[in-house]
């Protein structure tokens, strides 16, 4: 059996060497290096497999999701609301920018933003939601949509964790993940499901009055040469990271399924085993990119997994240990314990077990073998 890994890059760059030999190849040869033909390629291609107007390239998912903010004109006090178990950035970003922000619980099923929880935080300074999309599945779009028009919110997807999947509407339409709120914010992180050999990111809108705005927000507040109408950043994605990027976009479905293919086998595994909750997913495999698998452990033994899975060469990940409204950087006293029930469940029970493009069957059965070995015990 190989050598069990949590992201194996490796293995999936073998498959593409040469395609991406090339593409560098030729980045080198040419020398643009910055806002070159592959950037503008990788834009095209990313616009038109998204089903969405604008891609906006920018240099990693962080600045997607600031640059995003600062494109929607937040102004300092306005009031956004976010998910409270999720990566830091989310909620780094907003803090940045002076704006408010309001933590919220999830769902225990899908881990994801809870509808009543933004509903009851909703306040006549809240200017926007921001669902994250997480662990690679939609949060609930229609509703989130809804409330939005309701109340007169932005939302502003962060879609870093599931590029590629699909969100059904109520009457069966569907849209890929990042195209469906104002505005969207990715990350090219190298272990993110479309990863590049650095750091990457980009913001997705279907307004062009918005995809103006934020062209000029990447590049120095500027719309023509040195005249800089609003405060800017400089965040830019380089062309051999777009190089790298288009040649695996091709590819992106295939990898999709193949995490997908390998979270049902999982799940078939584990479905029955007793302390442990397998993740909720339909069976349109479209739906769920699995950027992670996460399963709950329900017998308060979830440390001790970690401890037994390492010491037999299984690596796995607790994402997320802490909530953010216990983060020091972002405590706030208006906050209560008691509006994050589910939070504060989860980062007791989860645990992520190894997921890329590359495990194989022996693998998938050695992990599942040694969960089970720990429940029953
Ligand atoms: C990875 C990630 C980001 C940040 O992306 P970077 O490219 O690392 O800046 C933001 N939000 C979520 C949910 C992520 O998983």
């Amino acid at each position: 059996m190989k050598k069990i890994q949590m992201v194996d890059l490796k293995g999936q760059y073998e498959a593409i060497k040469d395609t991406v030999k090339n593409s560098i190849d030729e980045v080198l040869e040419t020398s643009a290096f910055i806002n070159g033909p592959y950037v503008h390629q990788f834009q095209k291609d990313l616009e038109s497999y998204l089903d969405v107007k604008h891609v906006i390239p920018c240099a990693n998912g962080t600045d997607a999701l600031q640059i995003a903010m600062m494109g929607l004109g937040l102004k300092p006090g306005d009031e956004v609301i976010t998910a409270d178990f999720t990566f830091a950035a989310t909620v780094e970003v907003i803090a940045l920018l002076n704006l408010t922000p309001v933590l919220v619980d999830v769902n225990e099923e899908d881990f994801n933003i809870s509808i009543e929880a933004i509903e009851k935080a909703i306040t006549p300074k809240t200017k926007a939601i921001v669902p994250v999309h997480l662990f690679g599945q939609c949060a609930n779009m229609e509703a989130i949509m809804k409330l939005a028009e309701k109340h007169n919110l932005f939302v502003i997807e962060d879609n870093a964790q599931a590029i590629g999947a699909s969100y059904t509407f109520e009457d069966g339409t569907q849209k890929k993940a990042g195209t469906i709120g104002h505005v969207a914010a990715t990350s090219f992180f190298p272990s993110k499901n479309l990863g590049c050999y650095g750091d990457g990111g980009a913001i997705f809108t279907n307004d062009d009055k918005l995809a103006h705005t934020l062209r000029g927000v990447v590049n120095h507040g500027m719309y023509e040469r040195y005249h800089h109408d609003v405060v800017g950043v400089n965040s830019r994605l380089d062309s051999i990271q777009a190089a790298v990027l288009g040649a695996k976009l091709p590819n992106l479905d295939a990898y999709n399924e193949a995490r997908y293919l390998a979270a049902k086998k999982y799940t078939e595994a584990l479905k029955e085993c007793e302390h442990v909750i397998t993740p909720s997913f339909s069976d349109k495999k479209e739906e769920h990119v699995f950027h992670q698998y996460t399963l709950r452990i329900t017998n308060g033994k979830r440390d001790d997994l970690v401890k037994y899975l390492n010491e037999n060469g299984i690596p796995c990940g607790v994402y997320y240990p802490i909530p953010l409204h216990l983060q020091k950087a972002y405590s706030d006293n208006r906050y209560n314990e008691s509006e994050f029930k589910t939070t504060n469940q989860l980062v007791k029970e989860v645990i992520s077990l190894p997921m890329h493009t590359e495990l194989d069957d022996d693998q998938i059965d050695f992990i599942t073998s040694k969960v089970i070995e720990f429940v029953n015990r």
